[in-house]
């Protein structure tokens, strides 16, 4: 349970930070809030030989409403995302999410960039930054780049990120008017990680009928994905339960489910219906009060 030696530099500015995992190459990784970082090294799964610290960044840790776009820095604690009012207000799917992440003490130290970069397939941001169409921020000893959240997530714990990138935004479109959100998870009993975790945002039309539905869905594949087939199921449909049902039925399709000694393949499909129903059912009641 101790890592293999390695190197710790600290640098101060996100420009030296990105000089030096430039320079490393694969021997180095960059540290965020250790949260899965750390238990890795310990298991020696992970033996960086350079570890770069962006704790010192502060500039990476922030949340603002900028150009018609929420952005929140890379480095901001889940904990600081559950709590903000203004994302309550203009994103609430983003406080739903974050609340829902372990406990106190990874909430406390765990951030938005570190959770998205390790792509784990049982976390819960994914869900959210699918669903929402968020933007993520890569920067580079060469330059910088947007990345599309529907090209972010490549794989089993792989993203788009090319070697020497640093996570450093993340940025959302602005709740629209009659819409609501949820994020809704079965836990596993053990880890508290997401078996499934289903985002949903809906927006009624001036009828109450779905004008559009948006569905991310963690913890079912090898990485998170859009639900297409829901989201097409439902549109222009009032959100009966009837009509519901028969689009969250689809929230599995085309998804080769995974499948391990909590929850088999069929199982764990199965859930996302199950929770694709329930999330779009408690988004599109939010909606309809809006
Ligand atoms: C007991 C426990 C329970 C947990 N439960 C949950 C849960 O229920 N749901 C959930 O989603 N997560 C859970 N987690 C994981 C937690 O959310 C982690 O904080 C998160 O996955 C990683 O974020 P971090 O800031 O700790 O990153 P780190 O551990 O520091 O880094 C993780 C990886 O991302 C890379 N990285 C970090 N920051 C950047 C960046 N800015 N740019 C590029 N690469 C970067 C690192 O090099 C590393 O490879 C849990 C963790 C623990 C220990």
């Amino acid at each position: 349970m101790i890592p293999e030696s390695f190197e710790y530099h600290v640098p101060r500015t996100l420009e030296e930070a990105a000089q030096l995992i430039a320079q490393f190459g694969d021997d180095g990784k960059l540290l965020a809030g250790g949260h899965s970082l750390v238990p890795m090294m310990k298991l020696r799964l992970a033996s960086p030989k350079h570890l770069v610290d962006l704790g010192r960044l502060d500039g990476l840790r922030y949340i603002l409403e900028k150009d018609g776009w929420l952005e929140i820095g890379a480095l901001t604690t889940h904990y600081r995302i559950e709590s903000s009012s203004l994302l309550k207000e203009k994103c609430p799917l983003l406080p739903m999410t974050a609340r829902e992440i372990g406990d106190v003490q990874v909430r406390n130290k765990g951030t938005l960039g570190g959770n998205l970069a390790h792509a784990d397939p049982a976390a819960d941001w994914p869900a959210a930054i699918v669903a929402l169409e968020a933007e993520l921020k890569a920067v580079s000893a060469a330059g910088e780049r947007w990345i599309p959240a529907s090209e972010f997530f490549v794989g089993l714990m792989a993203t788009s990120l090319s070697p020497g990138e640093i996570l450093t935004a993340i940025r959302f479109p602005l709740l629209p008017p009659r819409t609501g959100d949820a994020y809704i998870k079965h836990p596993h009993p053990a880890t508290g990680f997401a078996v499934v975790g289903v985002a949903a945002r809906v927006t009624l039309n001036e009828k109450g009928a779905v004008e559009t539905a948006q569905v991310g869905i963690t913890g079912v594949g090898l990485a998170a994905y859009r639900a297409s087939a829901v989201e097409n199921e439902i549109r222009g449909k009032l959100p009966t339960a009837k009509n519901l049902q028969q689009a969250a039925s689809h929230a599995a399709e085309g998804v080769e489910a995974n499948d391990d000694l909590y929850a088999s393949a069929e199982y764990r499909a199965h859930l996302a219906t199950v929770y694709t129903e329930r999330a779009l059912a408690a988004a599109a009641e939010r909606a309809a009060k809006k």
